[in-house]
């Protein structure tokens, strides 16, 4: 039998807010879910960021409740704190108001009452940030706590780490107080939305701009149609727009009516879509048989922690820490049989920027263009030469040979199985199904390798599993650029 007023977290709430359907789903169908690397990423992010707060607030004697899943322990824990007047700040001190459930990251004594600070890893305050702090501002105030004040504190990306652990200056703040109090009639509405989701049949939601706003639903397979050949998803643009689609009873890219699509991408994804053929025109080959020897194929992998670990960087920076690069002298076939292969790649732990770059300007030598895949790689190595002011030359003349591969590919190539996409890794099947990186074992796109760095230079890491890592690591780079060399060859068979 449900239950009329069931418990509910702060997260179930936020839930609720982006969408009725996925808190049902959550309560009643967590089996449909499916978390993405992405989303586990974040979390760990969260997570990282919750620990610096915690030695950036922290005083002598603070105390932080330790989840547990028996709720009234972690309540009576911080309501003795609070009893017998700390006078120290309180991590996770947990409340519960008619069934209401948080855990406030920080609550600091002052005067007769307390500083609420909610922590999140983004750089900048959201709405439902906002949001986020009325529901704690709501639960606390109606349990009888004095809240001076309620901040949000999030990454300040200009902080540049001076090394040492000294994190002073990571977290910026905003008090929020007085925005939050005008929300306690948006708070309430927003509970009985939740317990209606909760307790109340699946709410007919249609699929829309909220499934990836403001985070990535783990529903998002569950609810968007993939049983079709082409699934709507696939025509790209937004996806309030895709919804709407989707609304009028459409499954697949061909059920749209050509008139309902008004961007120009939309209507060629649509018509070569419904053609059922690949579209080649011949501006690829020109521009790539136009390219000098030698050719030198680039690829960056990149990590960008929010909280900077080698000094002198800042968060969410991002930086290189592997390359692969292969070569084309123009003495043989255009094929990777053909051509020298240089990769760089340091587990040792310590900053390895500076290497990377030395070692890339060695290897790219004084002429020829430096393929890449979309604009990333350029923004990567500025960020070199904003680390290291004394290479800007060598990498300035880098920058300078650059050539991006991407714009012209799309311009000139679109495969229906691509489905919107013309990132390397929705091209490349299309081309060779053989080199689908869905294949790959272990480290397979950007985000697992981000993680596996990380994870690779972690001391706990065992030696095996750090080889491991090395092994896939080096593999998924070398992929690229192999990826790479194949696609101009397609282009210039
Ligand atoms: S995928 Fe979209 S419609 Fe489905 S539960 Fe998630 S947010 Fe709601």
């Amino acid at each position: 039998m449900a239950v009329r007023n069931p418990y509910l977290s702060k997260s179930k709430l936020i839930a609720a807010w982006q969408c009725p359907k996925r808190l049902h789903l959550e309560k009643h169908h967590p089996e449909l879910g499916e978390i993405s690397a992405k989303t586990e990423s974040l979390w760990e992010t969260g997570y990282r960021v919750g620990e610096i707060s915690q030695q950036l607030y922290g005083t002598p004697g603070s105390v932080e409740i330790e989840f547990d899943k028996r709720v009234p322990l972690m309540l009576n824990q911080t309501r003795q704190l609070i009893d017998s007047g700390a006078d120290f700040p309180i991590f996770e001190a947990t409340f519960r108001h008619e069934g209401i459930l948080v855990r406030v990251d920080v609550l600091i004594p002052d005067g007769d009452g307390w500083r609420a600070i909610e922590v999140k890893a983004s750089t900048s305050v959201k709405d439902y940030h906002v949001l986020d702090c009325a529901i704690q501002d709501w639960v606390m105030r109606h349990v009888g706590l004095n809240v001076t004040t309620i901040s949000l504190a999030h990454i300040n990306n200009q902080f540049v780490y001076p090394g040492d652990g000294q994190y002073q200056g990571l977290l910026a703040e905003h008090d929020l107080t007085d925005e939050v109090r005008t929300l306690e009639p948006t708070v309430i509405d927003l509970i009985a939305t939740a317990r209606d989701a909760v307790t109340g049949p699946l709410p007919d939601v249609h699929v829309g701009g909220q499934c990836s706003k403001p985070y990535e639903c783990q529903f998002i397979s569950h609810c968007w149609p993939t049983d079709t050949e082409y699934p709507i998803a696939g025509l790209g643009g937004g996806k309030a727009k895709l919804g709407n689609y989707i609304a009028l009873g459409c499954r697949d890219i061909r059920d749209v009516q050509i008139e309902d699509i008004s961007a120009e991408t939309q209507k060629r994804i649509h018509r070569i879509t419904c053609s059922g053929e690949p579209e080649i025109l011949d501006g690829a080959k020109l521009a790539f048989e136009a390219l000098a020897y030698p050719r030198y194929y680039l690829d960056f992998e990149t990590i960008a922690p929010p909280v900077p670990f080698w000094a002198g960087t800042r968060p969410y920076q991002p930086l290189a820490v592997q390359w692969s690069c292969h070569i084309d002298d123009g003495t043989g076939d255009g094929t990777l049989q053909g051509m020298r292969h240089k990769e760089f790649l340091d587990l040792s732990g310590g900053p390895p920027m500076r290497n990377l770059a030395l070692e890339l300007i060695g290897c790219l030598g004084d002429s020829g263009p430096v393929l890449m895949w979309t604009a990333y790689e350029k923004g990567v190595i500025n960020n070199l030469v904003e680390l290291y002011p004394d290479l800007a030359a060598p990498l300035q003349k880098v920058i300078d040979r650059l050539f991006d591969m991407q714009p012209v590919v799309k311009a000139n190539y679109y495969h229906p199985k691509m489905l919107g996409s013309w990132s390397i890794k929705a091209v490349m099947p299309t081309i060779n199904p053989e080199r689908d990186y869905a294949r790959l074992e272990g480290i397979k796109e950007g985000t697992g390798a981000a993680d596996g760095f990380i994870e690779a230079i972690d001391p706990e890491t065992t030696p095996d599993r750090k080889a491991e890592l090395e092994t896939q690591l080096l593999r998924y780079c070398r992929f690229d650029t192999e990826a790479m060399v194949e696609i101009l060859g397609f282009f210039c068979r």
